[in-house]
């Protein structure tokens, strides 16, 4: 008789202690799975790290049949999996790493009734057979919820587009009933609409957490000798930590991965190039055991769940914010202190301009990308609260700043006047005629007799040995901040050639001040043949 009484259905609170075993929910957590669990759609915007897994995987415990999961991490669904089947969760996945046997058993479970969670790749679910399976399970045990994550995988503005992203409206049209809930730690508004538009989630309530990760330390260093600083950075502070160094190339990933490895880190290199084998044999190392230095380039990362990562380093600059921020962001998921650190000078800026102009992108789309490098270079040269400035790029105004934990507000950066030498600078680009390099450049203010400046009778110039006052490394940080804050650009055609642009014209006619960040002095490091 005792069976036949219904049990009381659980809440989410029940499912979150007696399943997951956590005490609580964590920021917007339980609004959004007690709406998906009611029936709504939802979008849902949250850090790396500020756990988006829950907000679907409650709700399909609670409601009825199964919860479909879209996600194109297909390495990683195997460990959520596993993670989930130890905590008794009937769980499986369906991607093109299964043999057509173990497919063939996932799809008969699914039809059966027989699974809580099911993980499916794009490519996958959008096959018209899998969608007839769907309609089976939907017709026997139902179908619980439509997870999409990773949605910015939409936008084709982002770096991780999936053509077969955009073909995931055909789940709200053959399965209108079917609550759908979207989920990304891409945060801008342009890629929050299209994800909106793409996916048809216009009635969908919004979720948007606050992206502050308080616990991450920023670091924007000045590029010397940048293998030096970044094996200086590991030892004083992260000896034996586990933690990921992004480099641009993949031929700078395995150079960096095998001289971090000679001076004795367990270094390990991951980049698109290398077998498939070697990938997931790195990946796995660094996932499952401590202390592991993954070297790579930005195809490493996405869906990575390590909580212990203590430090992201840069040796070059990241793509955007949006990369940079998501890419830090892999440090400290368990909320312990963990540092972002980043090697930056004037090559990487001439490097990211290079890559912007190389491209046969569309030119509206080029604009697009030379606004997003301009807010990347302006946070790298900001003397104001990292944390701050980073939320103010994401449209979060309220950040007090001081966050007592960056290093702008540890060592507040000095300004000074720079418009005199700005002027200086600037005039004599235009007087050299606009086709030189930084170096002669500032060869000619300094006054030195060089080849080239015999060659071009440079010492007949006014501007001729007037830049004595300042030394060769300041005024490679006064060229990196005109270069960075738009007043001088670099011809790519002309050989890294420096011309004027039209903000150049009120400094020179001396109607507008500049004011620059003094740079820390460099610590003199010896530089081995092989550092060139
Ligand atoms: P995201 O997908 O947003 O990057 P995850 O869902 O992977 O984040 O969660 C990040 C980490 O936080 C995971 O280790 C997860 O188990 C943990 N976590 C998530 N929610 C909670 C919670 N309410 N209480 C404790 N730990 C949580
Ligand atoms: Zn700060």
């Amino acid at each position: 008789l005792r069976s036949l009484r219904p049990m009381p259905a659980p809440t989410a609170q029940q499912v979150l202690h007696n399943v997951f075993g956590y005490p609580a929910f964590r920021g917007r957590q339980q609004e959004v799975v007690e709406h998906v669990a009611g029936g709504g759609d939802a979008l849902v915007l949250m850090p790396t790290g500020g756990g988006k897994s829950l907000c679907y995987q409650i709700p399909a415990l609670l409601r009825r049949g199964v919860g479909i999961v879209v996600s194109p991490l297909i390495a990683l669904m195997q460990d959520q999996v596993d993670a989930l089947k130890q905590l008794g969760v009937k769980a499986a996945f369906l991607n093109s790493s299964l043999e057509p046997a173990d497919a063939r058993e996932v799809q008969g479970r699914l039809v059966r009734g027989d699974l809580d969670i099911l993980y499916v790749a794009p490519e996958r679910l959008l096959k018209p057979n899998f969608l007839a399976t769907l309609e089976q399970a939907q017709d026997g045990a139902g179908l619980a919820l439509f997870a999409i994550d990773e949605a910015h995988c939409v936008s084709q503005w982002g770096h991780d587009f999936r053509p077969e992203y955009r073909e995931l409206t055909v789940l709200h049209e053959r399965f209108p009933d079917v609550p759908r809930i979207a989920l990304t730690a891409t945060a801008d508004a342009p890629t929050r609409r299209e994800i909106v538009e793409r996916l048809g989630l216009e009635q969908a309530e919004q979720f948007v957490a606050s992206f502050d990760r308080p616990n991450i330390r920023y670091r924007v260093t000045q590029k010397a000798n940048a293998r030096r600083q970044l094996l200086a950075f590991l030892e004083t502070e992260h000896a034996g930590d586990a933690g990921i160094v992004y480099c641009l190339s993949r031929k700078k990933v395995e150079d960096t991965a095998e001289w971090l490895r000679e001076q004795g880190r367990d270094a390990l290199p991951y980049h698109a190039g290398l077998p498939a084998a070697v990938r997931e044999a790195n990946q796995r190392r660094f996932l499952r055991e401590e202390g592991v230095v993954m070297v790579a380039t930005v195809a490493f990362g996405m869906g990575i769940d390590k909580p212990n990562v203590r430090f992201v380093a840069h040796m070059d600059l990241p793509k955007s914010m949006e990369g940079y921020y998501q890419e830090t962001g892999r440090a400290g998921r368990d909320g312990l202190p963990a540092d972002a650190w980043m090697a930056y000078g004037l090559g990487d800026v001439i490097a990211m301009r290079q890559l912007l102009d190389s491209t046969d992108a569309p030119e509206e789309r080029k604009r697009l990308e030379r606004h997003k490098l301009d807010a990347l270079l302006g946070y790298c040269e900001s003397t104001a609260c990292r944390h701050q400035t980073i939320l103010r790029y994401f449209g979060e105004d309220d950040h007090p700043g001081h966050c007592g934990q960056c290093d702008n507000c540890l060592q507040p950066v000095d300004t000074w006047d720079a418009t005199e030498a700005a002027r200086m600078a600037l005039s004599c680009v235009y007087r050299t005629g606009q086709r030189f390099g930084v170096g002669h450049v500032v060869d000619v203010l300094l006054g030195k007799s060089t080849v080239q400046v015999e060659r071009f009778q440079h010492q007949q110039l006014s501007t001729y040995g007037i830049g004595q006052a300042l030394t060769q490394s300041q005024w490679s940080s006064v060229f990196r901040q005109l270069v960075a804050g738009g007043f001088l650009t670099v011809d790519m055609e002309a050989f890294g050639g420096l011309r004027l642009t039209e903000a150049a014209r009120p400094v020179l006619r001396g109607e507008q001040a500049v004011w620059l960040r003094r740079d820390a002095e460099q610590p003199k490091v010896r530089k081995t043949r092989e550092e060139r």
